[in-house]
């Protein structure tokens, strides 16, 4: 057994010519409160005095020539002052500092923790990114957060340099579409997947542009971001307008190198497009798009449909809607929707059918729906796939026109 005391593992590694840094380093568990420089100065009074006079003489001042880190430590102002002229280009309320240190360093310092036996000790690199950080707060006035920083720096100790990680921006809204010819998020061409072919007319998209890109692109600017992302609570389709209150969503902008926005200029900008219009905008964390994502929020929709040759007598029809109101509806997977996916059954709850006018073969109605109906194939049938439905009950065709969403029933509150 060579089981060794802690007194022993002290004279073992003063005797490896090491800088203070390095000596605290190895036994970081020892004394609260102290920098790993002070643990290890204090490593070598404390065993210089419980020593023998013969042991005493022994201890090994602080080498000039740390055989582990290579006197690393006396650049640290130098590498928080290369961090530091790099952060400075861009927009951050925190950082957080990182390192890459020399491979060889790591592993020198692995060789003393096995031989040793030491179970506590704190890597090289811990100690030079809170060394590092430590002085750039001093220096900016911002704080390090090691959990969720605006920015981080990654410093190579080998090579002065610093690689740059910005997080992404989040920015939560409203948006209303007025548009029947544009999709909610970019749309890329199914041919050529993006890279420009005849059917697309070389653009690379099925259409000419998206609520997506027209807010995003505005902001990606503002941002000097690199790309952008639309999450929406849900989608409408194409031909649908979004109106009402507006759909929720989290913009998202990768890389953005400024961060303090003035919000009221990107809807000015983003409402410069008469197809769109956005509204209720405020800065959010990256959880709030798992928060629309899965809200699950009841939609109110206006309909225009046309009915079948024979028509509909309204009292018949106002009486269909009283009876389908609050009703649970089955639907199968329409096959527009995914002709992969296996047949599920959807159970969905239909409210407020409302008929609002009445010409002719021409009819207009609200109602409201729990998320994820097929509110189309609630209206026509889908060819019995949804049951019941309003085409059956009425007993003639019921071609959906037109198909608008005009409310979302996510409450402000929850913004
Ligand atoms: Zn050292
Ligand atoms: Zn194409």
């Amino acid at each position: 057994m060579n089981a060794k005391t802690k007194l022993e593992k002290v004279e073992d590694a003063l005797e490896r010519e090491l800088c203070d840094h390095c000596l605290g380093r190895l036994f970081a568990q020892l004394g609260h409160g102290i920098t790993n420089k002070e643990r290890g100065k204090s490593l070598r009074i404390a065993y210089a005095m419980l020593g023998t006079e013969e042991e005493r003489k022994k201890v090994p001042e602080e080498t000039a020539n740390c055989s582990l880190c290579n006197d690393l430590f006396d650049e640290i102002q130098k590498f928080s002052d290369i961090v530091l002229e790099d952060l400075q280009r861009f927009e951050f309320e925190d950082f957080l500092v990182g390192s890459r240190i020399d491979p060889e360093i790591e592993e020198k310092e692995e060789k003393i923790w096995t031989e040793l036996n030491l179970t506590s000790a704190e890597p090289i690199k811990t100690e030079v990114n809170r060394e590092v950080g430590r002085r750039v707060e001093e220096e900016i006035d911002k704080e390090a957060n090691l959990e969720d920083p605006d920015i981080k720096a990654i410093l190579d100790t080998r090579f002065d340099s610093v690689e740059i990680e910005l997080s992404p921006l989040f920015i939560y809204g409203r948006y209303k579409k007025f548009s029947r010819d544009i999709p909610q998020t970019t749309w890329i061409c199914t041919r050529c997947r993006g890279k420009g072919c005849e059917k697309c007319g070389g653009t690379g998209k099925m259409y000419e542009t998206s609520v997506e890109e027209i807010i995003g692109k505005p902001l990606v600017e503002m941002t000097s971001g690199e790309d952008f992302t639309l999450h929406g609570m849900g989608r409408e389709d194409i031909d649908a307008k979004m109106v009402g209150n507006g759909r929720p969503f989290v913009m998202e902008i990768k890389n953005p190198e400024k961060r303090f926005l003035e919000l009221d200029k990107w809807k000015e900008r983003a409402n410069r497009d008469e197809r769109v219009e956005i509204d209720s905008l405020k800065m959010v964390e990256r959880e709030k798009v798992q928060e629309i994502k899965q809200a699950g929020s009841d939609k109110s929709y206006r309909a225009k449909i046309s009915l079948g040759r024979e028509g509909v007598d309204r009292a018949k029809f106002k009486k269909v809607l009283e009876e389908l109101s609050e009703r649970e509806i089955s639907q199968e997977t329409p096959e527009r929707v995914n002709h992969r996916r296996a047949d599920k059954i959807r159970k969905r709850r239909v409210k407020d059918l409302k008929l609002d006018s009445m010409d002719g073969k021409k009819a207009a109605l609200t109602l409201r729906c729990e998320a994820g109906t097929y509110v189309k194939e609630f209206i026509h049938g889908d060819g019995g796939r949804t049951q019941p439905n309003l085409a059956e009950k009425l007993d003639t065709i019921c071609e959906v026109e037109e198909l608008d969403v005009i409310e979302i029933h996510y409450p402000n509150g929850s913004e």
